[in-house]
């Protein structure tokens, strides 16, 4: 399983497919990558290589956009199939995100948002992870970063996750505890990835997040590393 991101001034789809591909050692059964196109997000997956994501992706989405993360997964809770592939949408459409790992308490999570009329297309924990981040988000009335935080202090499990908003599409809000996860960063550009080979061809200065810390990666804007339980995030 993995994860890649980028936000910055290239195309970030080929970015993020070769970063896949180079991730496949990892092992996983889907693929899916979401794009922002400067007003939409678009979203492909599929079960199978990453190779079966390319050929789908490039017949049923618009490819183009600064902005996507992509994602290979090694299903853990729902079958692998299409649906249950990441990236997964927020119920309003706005929030999107990967994630590799597991959330154990989703179970209860998922039946405290249905009281409050989310409803699931996927059988995934998480789908849940992201909806609750949107109903922290609109509860709160926080930022997308907050929203996180927020959100993860709620959650039992291990993760590595990138989420972003259509609304404010400049920044990819990333955390960590036991999946690993890096930020390339670049001259006015960021990459994500489970590792640095994704993006070892275009920087060598990585940080790696230590468990429990998030970034907000935001372009024009220095990282700067988050601890989830502690710190006050605005
Ligand atoms: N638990 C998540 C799922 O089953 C993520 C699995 C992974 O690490 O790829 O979809």
């Amino acid at each position: 399983c993995g994860i890649v991101g980028y936000i910055g001034h290239r195309e970030a789809y080929p970015i993020v497919i070769k970063g896949l591909q180079r991730l496949e050692y990892r092992g996983y059964d889907s693929a899916g990558v979401a794009l922002y196109d400067g007003s939409n997000i678009n979203l492909s997956k599929t079960q199978g290589k990453v190779e079966d994501l390319k050929n789908k992706a490039e017949k049923e989405i618009s490819t183009k956009g600064n902005l996507g993360i992509g994602h290979t997964r090694w299903a853990t809770h729902g079958v692998p199939n299409d649906v249950n592939s990441h990236p997964h949408y927020s119920n309003s459409g706005d929030l999107v995100i990967i994630h590799n790992g597991i959330i154990e308490n989703y179970e209860s999570i998922k039946q405290e948002l249905l009281k409050r009329g989310y409803t699931f297309e996927s059988d995934t924990d998480t789908e849940v992870l992201v909806n609750l981040i949107e109903e922290v988000k609109t509860k709160e009335n926080v930022k997308l970063g907050k929203a996180v935080q927020l959100a993860l202090n709620e959650v039992v499990g291990a993760y590595a996750i990138a989420v972003f908003d259509k609304q404010k599409p400049d920044e990819i809000v990333v955390a960590k505890l036991g999946s690993p996860l890096a930020i390339g960063v670049g001259e006015n550009e960021f990459f994500i990835a489970s590792d640095a080979s994704p993006f070892i061809e275009f920087t060598n200065n990585a940080i790696y997040l230590q468990d429990e810390e998030m970034a907000i990666v935001r372009l024009g804007k220095e990282i700067k590393l988050r601890k989830i339980k502690d710190d006050a995030i605005t």
